[in-house]
């Protein structure tokens, strides 16, 4: 019989397939042969010696020899404008704000063929020191409520540039999405007196059956009502409501931590498209004792149709216990995958 789940954090129900359930091996990509990317491309604005392609820089963060890891520029292409103010206009029942906001781009190293899953885990470390600093100091800016920092790899999951990139949205609003589990997390809060987030962490490590991997400082898990195949999320072991309260020693655990994830999904599912986000408090709820940032990576092996676009039902058809086991057992480096044979 399959099994409908409730996600506690949205109340949003999924239906676990179990009848029709895919053994993950089965979602493996299978790419036809294409032609691998070239390390530099002479077009690329994200190329070294095209910098002036890409032409307000934020941030650059060095590696020990001296060459840039880490870029922030701003997007040539921004969804929302920099200068002004989020005057808000309410006209009979209409709502509007002013446009303000700022849209960055993080270029996550000059090899343009090098995917995160690729690198080194100290250069994940500086990409995520990058998101880190400019969110520090873009949460500062009273006109911005709400700062998302995401990434699209492979044009299913909306990537248009090859390079391998990540950007920011700052708006000034907050969405109804995080509100929304923002209220929920609150509302455990005040009932139960302790975070909902902590309570499942707990839960999940004791169970041990959708645990991929536990570091010194994050635990690495499949959710229990996980709306699609391989979503998988990141918590810190410590309570943070913020992205912006993680230590410099955590985020080198995270490096290696997103790294090896990354690395599975590469190497155990060949390279699937997907997407990876920061979902973390807004900053004027940093230090609340009821929520608890996290990075959801969301790989794009099946599509939304029909049904979840008219229900705001999922139904996945792999069980997150079965993605959990195939990540746990999959090499995350290309040196375990040449042992393996
Ligand atoms: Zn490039
Ligand atoms: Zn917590």
């Amino acid at each position: 019989m399959p099994e409908l789940r409730q996600n506690r954090f949205t109340k949003e129900w999924v239906i676990i397939a179990t009848e029709r359930a895919k053994r993950p091996e089965e979602l493996k990509v299978n790419r036809p042969e294409v032609k691998p990317l070239p390390s530099y491309s002479p077009t690329c604005p994200f190329c070294p010696g095209n910098e002036q392609l890409a032409p307000t820089e934020f941030l650059r963060i060095n590696g020990p020899d001296g060459k840039w890891r880490a870029r922030v520029v701003a997007n040539k292409f921004a969804a929302l404008s920099r200068e002004g103010e989020p005057t808000r206009k309410v006209e009979k029942s209409k709502r509007t704000i002013n446009g303000v906001g700022m849209h960055e781009v993080i270029i996550e190293g000059p090899n343009h063929a090098l995917t995160t899953a690729l690198l080194p885990d100290d250069h994940v470390t500086s990409i995520l020191t990058a998101y880190k600093l400019r969110y520090d100091e873009i949460s500062r800016d009273p006109r911005i409520t709400q700062v998302t920092i995401f990434k699209n790899h492979g044009t299913a999951a909306g990537a248009s540039l090859e390079h391998p990139h990540s950007q920011l949205i700052a708006a000034p609003v907050i969405s109804h999405q995080v509100r929304d589990r923002m209220f929920e997390a609150l509302r455990h809060y005040d009932e139960f007196g302790e975070c909902i987030f902590c309570q499942m962490i707990a839960e999940e490590i004791d169970e041990n059956a959708r645990v991929v991997m536990v570091t010194d400082h994050f635990v690495v898990l499949e959710p229990f009502a996980s709306p699609t195949p391989f979503t998988t999320h990141i918590y810190p072991r410590r309570h943070m409501a913020s992205f912006g309260d993680v230590s410099m020693e955590e985020l080198a655990d995270l490096g290696h931590t997103l790294r090896t994830l990354l690395g599975k999904l590469y190497f155990g599912l060949d390279d699937p498209d997907f997407n990876y986000t920061v979902r973390t408090a807004p900053s004027e709820n940093a230090g609340v004792k009821y929520y608890h940032w996290h990075i959801s990576v969301i790989p794009r092996l099946t599509r939304v149709a029909g049904f979840e676009l008219g229900s705001g039902m999922f139904i996945n058809t792999v069980l997150p216990e079965a993605a959990a086991e195939f990540l746990r057992n999959a090499n995350a480096d290309k040196a375990s995958v040449e042992k393996a044979g």
